[in-house]
């Protein structure tokens, strides 16, 4: 077990002059991470990266896990520290610390060798040559392989000196909350959830939206919602979810307009609603699970209707995605199995045999002439009666 991680992270590195904003946030987050898990951390910037100490015991495993789950993070390496940074200390630690990660299986290295101490007496080239000796005379697995190793082996001299060999990858992206807010359209499906995962991991901070329709639908459907959050709140952190109920809006589209359309109407009605509460929470763009031709409802005559009643930018990150590869990503956040838990879902209680695929947006608006007078009251009640859950992750 290390006692220190070394959290590398790439895309923030290149940030220019702002770069500190997003360095301060991604040491918020992987303080917020590390909170939750058993034991006690301290955690630091370091000349770009940061370090994180244990200063008690605790499950490796669980560290890195939950360090791999922070956007922003590329890779976490457990590193052995060097006080003293006596050479050959740091060369002693180093066979140890390969031995330690990889027993006695054979591998091939480089070592790569960083000298922010300038005053140390071994300059970087010597020190690769010296530790790479080191290593091969004191390790009967280890070979040399300067194109391409299994591993890359880090000698840094900085305060105190640093081994470690390449570790574990991170989500990668961009620290959450560095980017903005939006809010997502969480339904209980597939797509949504890899959707808001992906917008997160850009560094937009999230809050979902549910239209749940009792008693069409059940309140094991509304928690298995809550319980996708969760899911996706192991990533972004706690995240604010609003349940809207729709079963009013929805009958009345039901009695009053034609059955093909009821989806894009619905739709539509959605956006709006979501939209609304997205203003109140200051949230910058709509996120849906969207991809064109999936559903009748995602044709792109069918995504220009609904974004024809959207006044913000309506961000669909999985717009060109096959449902595989959407199936891989769900897998791996571990929403899936959630995911296809057999509860019905609002949509597809009303769902047409036969909904128009190519919906002309005046026809549509036709249609919805039948609802001026009676659905802004219903709207108004589904805002005011929604039920806000903050949901954090386990
Ligand atoms: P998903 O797997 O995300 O449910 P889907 O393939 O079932 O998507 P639709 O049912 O057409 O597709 O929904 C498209 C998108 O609309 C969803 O990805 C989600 O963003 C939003 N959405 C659908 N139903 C709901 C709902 N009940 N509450 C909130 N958002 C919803
Ligand atoms: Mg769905």
């Amino acid at each position: 077990m290390a006692n220190t991680y070394l959290v590398k992270y790439a895309e923030i590195g290149i940030k220019g002059k702002n770069r500190y904003k997003f360095e301060d946030a991604l040491v918020h987050r992987v303080i917020e991470r590390t909170d939750r898990v058993d034991g006690r951390f301290r955690v630091q910037k370091e000349q770009g990266r940061i370090l994180v100490e244990a200063l008690t015991e605790h499950d490796e495993d669980e560290l890195i896990t939950g360090l791999s789950h922070v956007f922003g993070v590329s890779q976490i390496c457990p590193v052995t520290e060097i006080a003293d940074k006596d050479f050959t200390h740091i060369c002693e630690a180093l066979v140890e610390h390969i031995r330690g990660r990889l027993g006695n299986k054979p591998f091939t290295f480089k070592v790569f060798a960083k000298r922010s101490d300038k005053s140390y007496p071994i300059e970087s080239p010597d020190i690769c040559v010296q530790a790479g000796n080191y290593i091969i005379n004191h390790m009967d697995n280890a070979s040399v392989d300067v194109h391409h190793p299994d591993y890359k082996v880090f000698v840094e001299i900085r305060r105190a000196a640093y081994v470690y060999i390449s570790g574990f990858p991170g989500a990668g992206g961009m620290p959450v909350g560095t980017a903005g807010k939006a809010m997502l359209l969480l339904s209980g499906g597939i797509d949504s959830p890899v959707a808001g995962y992906r917008i997160a991991k850009r560094g937009v901070k999230i809050e979902a939206t549910y239209f749940h329709a009792p008693p069409y639908t059940s309140e094991r459907a509304k928690q298995k919602v809550v319980d996708l959050a969760q899911i996706i709140s192991e990533y972004t952190g706690p995240i604010l979810l609003h349940v809207v109920n729709f079963t009013d809006i929805q009958m009345m589209i039901y009695e009053k307009c034609p059955h093909d359309e009821l989806t894009i109407i619905m739709r539509r009605y959605m956006m709006q609603i979501a939209e609304s509460i997205a203003r109140q929470r200051e949230c910058l763009a709509l996120v849906t699970g969207e991809s064109i031709a999936q559903v009748a409802s995602q044709t792109m005559q069918s995504l220009a209707a609904t974004d024809a009643v959207c006044g913000m930018p309506v961000f669909r990150p999985l717009i060109a995605m096959d449902k595989q590869e959407i199936i891989a990503e769900s897998e791996k956040i571990g929403a899936y199995e959630t995911s296809i838990q057999p509860y019905e879902d609002c949509c597809t209680i009303f769902v047409a045999k036969h909904p128009v695929t190519k919906p002309r947006l005046e026809q549509i608006e036709e249609s919805e002439k039948a609802l001026t007078e009676i659905m802004p009251p219903l709207v108004a009640e589904a805002l005011n009666t929604c039920e806000d859950i903050w949901v954090s992750p386990r």
